[in-house]
């Protein structure tokens, strides 16, 4: 008699248990439906928020084209900041300003940078072009050794000046004063 009345309360205690997480639930399902009780219903407050939203992702845009187009510039080995004048009077020497508006280009040295960027640019040419080769076996090794060295020195000679560009645009980027 003891036992069962034991495991009515169990029981009962666990019924009460879910009787309030159903109230819980449903609670939170009503409010779903209808609104918040606690919370006010302000109809600006979400326009507000989203516009807000809207404009920074925006700008966030704009300034990330606007970064784009600088390095582009760089790449093209043109000013970073009119995109006219040229960056280099020889193949790698820098001008000390703009030819075109004056931009100072002092102080923008990009040192090995480059010649990193060059080499990881190279390689991504180089290393597939070997694989193919090695692959189709379709020429003897001195032709396959010949187009490896000839094709390496001139994406190097080509990638040096662009990737030279591309890291003084980025240093004129970085160093620019905010507008
Ligand atoms: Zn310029």
């Amino acid at each position: 008699m003891r036992c069962s009345a034991r495991l009515d309360s169990v029981t009962n205690s666990k019924a009460a248990n879910f009787l309030r997480l159903f109230h819980i639930w449903k609670r939170g399902l009503d409010r779903a439906q209808t609104g918040s009780e606690s919370e006010p219903l302000d109809s600006r407050r979400p326009l507000v928020k989203k516009a807000l939203s809207a404009g920074s992702e925006e700008k966030r845009m704009s300034d990330a084209a606007t970064t784009a187009r600088i390095l582009w510039r760089g790449a093209r080995m043109k000013c970073p900041s009119c995109g006219e004048g040229r960056l280099f009077k020889g193949y790698l020497t820098r001008e000390d300003a703009c030819p075109q508006c004056h931009e100072s280009f002092e102080g923008l040295d990009a040192d090995d940078g480059p010649a990193w960027l060059t080499i990881g640019l190279v390689a991504h040419i180089v290393v597939p072009l070997l694989i193919f080769l090695e692959r189709g076996e379709l020429m003897p090794y001195w032709r396959e050794a010949g187009i490896l060295i000839a094709v390496t020195i001139v994406s190097a000679l080509f990638f040096l000046p662009v990737s030279k560009g591309f890291f003084v645009a980025a240093l004129w980027l970085i160093n620019r004063k905010p507008a």
